[in-house]
Parts: structure tokens; C-alpha cells; sequence
């Protein structure tokens, strides 16, 4: 059975096991204190397939979101989609979380954190975040290589290889999958 995962711990998987996506939509959140609906979405889904329990969730988005807007308002429209991602709430269906084809093909629009950053990001934004995220010149070369080339999910393996300082070479199909590649290198 998959652990819990505490979302106190979030800030620093962020760092060390999200994928460039999902790291992303956590800075944005945590900047911005807000995500737009395609955001949650992914995000929220993501966070569900982790092992962020409803409970923690609901808590995480609340302590964010009620730093711009008060408790009812959050409770009123925001709440629901929380639930509804862990098949709370309408059709009570147990949505699953977004693979990186799903994500990729996404269309995003202006001011929209969601997508994928090799796909989605222009190539001078995501040098920048790289190089301020630390990774070397040369694992950045690479990574912006592939997404040039339109390789978005290889381009994602070598952002991981830098990350994690090993030379993998993995197959990246989904953001979960990433988050349990990585806690595998984390011992
Ligand atoms: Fe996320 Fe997949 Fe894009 Fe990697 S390739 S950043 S996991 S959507």
C-alpha cells in the first residue's frame, strides 16, 4: 500500500522529486497563493496520486488560497473541486491523474501555470528557471536540446538525470510515475 504523504514534506519534494510541471503549479501556488482551474486540476490530481490524503489536501489548498480570499469564499468555490478530485462530490468518479501525454496536448493559455514547461514554457523562460534552479550549463544544454527538438518527455528524463545527478536515460510517461522514480534514488 502506498504511504501517506504529509503536506508539510511538499515544499521539499517540490524540490527533489516533482517534475518540472508540478513543481511549477507548487511555486505558483505558493507565490501567487492561487491557481487557475486547469492548475488545480492538475496539480490536485497529482498531489491524490502521491498519497495526499483528501484531508491534508483540503487543508493545503485552504491555508493557501485563504491568504487573498476569506474562509467562505474558499469553502463556497473552491472546496468543491478538492473533493471532487478525490470522487467526493458529482459524478463521484475516482479521476485518475493527468499522464504527460494528457498534459502535453493540454492548451494553455496566457497566465495558465499548467501544462507542460517543455512544451508549454518559451525556451529562454525554462533556460532561466533551470539555471535558477541550479542544474550546470551542460545538463541544461541538454535539456533544452530535446525540447527544441520536440521531445518534450525526453527532455523531461534529462531535467531528471540533472536533478538526481545520475545518468538514467528513464522513459518518463506520467508526473506520478517521475515522483516514484525519484523517492526510489531517495533511500
Ligand atoms: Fe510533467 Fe510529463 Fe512534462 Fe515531465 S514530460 S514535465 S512529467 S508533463
Amino acid at each position: 500500500t502506498k504511504s501517506v504523504v504529509p503536506i508539510e514534506s511538499l515544499d521539499s519534494l517540490s524540490v527533489k522529486s516533482f517534475p518540472l510541471c508540478m513543481r511549477q503549479l507548487h511555486e505558483q501556488l505558493r507565490a501567487a497563493h492561487h491557481l487557475k482551474h486547469g492548475g488545480r486540476l492538475q496539480y490536485g490530481l497529482f498531489l491524490k496520486g502521491i498519497g495526499v490524503t483528501l484531508e491534508d489536501s483540503l487543508r493545503f489548498w485552504r491555508d493557501e488560497f485563504t491568504k487573498i480570499m476569506d474562509l467562505d469564499k474558499f469553502e463556497k468555490q473552491y472546496a468543491y473541486n478538492v473533493r471532487y478530485n478525490y470522487g467526493k462530490e458529482g459524478s463521484k468518479r475516482n479521476y485518475s491523474p493527468f499522464s504527460c501525454m494528457r498534459i502535453i496536448s493540454n492548451t494553455v493559455g496566457q497566465g495558465d501555470c499548467h501544462g507542460c514547461p517543455f512544451r508549454h514554457c518559451d525556451v529562454s523562460n525554462l533556460k532561466n528557471r533551470l539555471q535558477g534552479y541550479g542544474l550546470d550549463s551542460q545538463s541544461i544544454q541538454s535539456v533544452v536540446e530535446m525540447t527544441k527538438k520536440g521531445h518534450f518527455q525526453i527532455a523531461c528524463s534529462k531535467y531528471f538525470d540533472a536533478v538526481h545527478n545520475v545518468d538514467l536515460g528513464l522513459g518518463i510517461n506520467h508526473p506520478n510515475q517521475y515522483f516514484e522514480e525519484s523517492q526510489k534514488l531517495q533511500g
